[in-house]
């Protein structure tokens, strides 16, 4: 039966372009019924199954339209075997969506999975979390709007779903209805639309008439004057109505490109909470919960293993977890430290490679796209100083090297500008995200 997907396979295959994540992920998912534009497809188990559907499932939905030559396609995934286990929860919200692309202008449903108690609190998050539940459990009536910034992959898109499912649990709005949560793409496409179609008043009527509106990564409007145009109007409707505004974004609104004035004073109106890269012990918390509750055995030393080995994004490491629980299933080994070196070859950095100065010279030039003659020249521009900083404050970090080397091989510097460097990095590190991924994204590339 499994000659169906072949020639789907290979149009994901194409799409995905990563041979290996390919084979890992696509090629095992085995082709069960197509009937009633519902595709379904099994996968070995109910971490393949989740992983796909958090992965994969929309590469598959379009890849399959593409060849069935069908816009209005349902994907399901089973599991193989005679575990009758329906997919993972989430595959609900996920169907609706299928079955109407545009399903932003349906009643949102909020994944049940994303929610204050599955949220781990730390020292990075805890502003934030605190906003969001202030919010949730007295709706336009504490700080309005609210205005949530932070790195990829650290928990925004979670605390909105859990704002939502909070107001809808406490029965603190009167229905799911009324609350509009889109992103901020997804907002910009129903402008559009809306213009396309002669369907503003309507447009207007939906957004200005929600309880709760949530834009989750606003910075997607910036530069698109008629969406932001209407986003003005909507927000100041249910501003002056005390409707609860809550939007997110990559960064803090001084640093949005090409957002307009009046929208980035109006975020200042209310309270911004950032979300910083988690700490360890965070990090082996979120791993612990999340391992507790799809029941997979985790123990302390390969959690604290994982949780150093990866970047801030909690996204990899969730994904890192998921992997071990699909390897140690389908091999029904227990997981240890060497099992999980084993199973995440490739995807884990290799710390313990030896680096040197030069290494980093080169990696963080690149990244900057600047010369490695400017990196060691005595040159003092903007451009300049920062990447030779990082660089600097790198060599100290990660190469076993004395301040006056790393001097020497900076152009001939003394030691009183590398110390300078170090600390002037380090000192910036404490309240800036995009500094702390750029520095993360150095190092990944340093060590792959
Ligand atoms: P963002 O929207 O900031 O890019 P997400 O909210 O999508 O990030 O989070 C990425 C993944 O990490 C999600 O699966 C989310 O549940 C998980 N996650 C993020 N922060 C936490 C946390 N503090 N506790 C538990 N899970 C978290
Ligand atoms: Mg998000």
């Amino acid at each position: 039966m499994d000659e169906n997907l072949i020639p789907i396979k290979q149009i994901i295959k194409e799409e995905i372009g990563d041979e290996s994540a390919y084979r890992t992920w696509i090629e095992p998912l085995n082709f069960k019924d197509y009937t009633g534009n519902i595709l379904v497809l099994s996968a070995p188990n109910k971490f393949f199954g989740e992983w796909i559907n958090d992965h994969y499932r929309q590469t598959i939905q379009s890849c399959a339209s593409r060849f069935l030559r069908t816009d209005n396609l349902k994907i399901r995934i089973v599991i193989d075997d005679n575990e009758t286990q329906a997919a993972p929860p989430t595959l609900k919200l996920d169907e609706s969506q299928a079955v109407n692309p545009r399903a932003s202008s349906d009643p949102p449903l909020f994944n049940p999975a994303y929610t204050f108690d599955t949220f781990v609190v730390g020292d990075s998050n805890q502003f934030a979390h605190a906003a969001c539940l202030a919010v949730a459990s007295n709706p336009g009536h504490t700080y309005n709007p609210l205005f949530i910034y932070g790195g990829v992959g650290l928990g925004k898109t979670h605390l909105l779903n859990a704002i939502g499912n909070y107001a809808i649990g406490k029965g603190l709005v009167s229905s799911q209805a009324n609350i509009s949560f889109v992103n901020g793409d997804d907002f910009t496409n129903e402008v559009v639309n809306a213009i396309r179609y002669d369907r503003m008043l309507e447009f207007r009527r939906k957004f200005q008439n929600a309880d709760i509106l949530m834009i989750d990564d606003i910075q997607f409007i910036a530069g698109k004057e008629r969406t932001q145009a209407e986003f003005f109007h909507t927000f100041n409707a249910l501003y002056v109505a005390k409707k609860q505004i809550v939007v997110t974004s990559d960064r803090f609104p001084k640093d949005i490109k090409d957002l307009e004035e009046r929208l980035r004073s109006r975020f200042e109106w209310g309270l911004i909470a950032d979300i910083q890269p988690p700490d360890i012990e965070t990090k082996v918390a979120i791993l612990k919960k999340k391992s507790e509750r799809e029941n997979i055995h985790l123990p302390d030393d390969v959690a604290m293993f994982l949780a150093s080995k990866s970047s801030s994004n909690i996204r990899d490491l969730e994904g890192m977890l998921t992997r071990l629980g699909a390897f140690a299933s389908l091999t029904g080994q227990p997981i240890t430290v060497s099992f999980a070196k084993e199973a995440l070859r490739g995807i884990i950095k290799d710390t313990d490679k030896p680096v040197i100065v030069e290494d980093i010279q080169k990696v963080v030039c690149e990244h900057f796209g600047i010369r490695i003659t400017d990196i060691k020249s005595k040159r003092r521009s903007k451009s300049l100083v920062i990447p030779r900083q990082i660089a600097m404050y790198l060599s100290r970090n990660l190469c076993k090297v004395s301040l006056a080397d790393i001097g020497e091989k900076f152009g001939g510097k003394d030691h009183s500008t590398v110390i300078h460097a170090i600390n002037k990095i380090e000192k910036q590190l404490e309240n800036d995200t995009y500094l702390t991924q750029a520095i993360e994204e150095i190092k990944s590339k340093i060590y792959s």
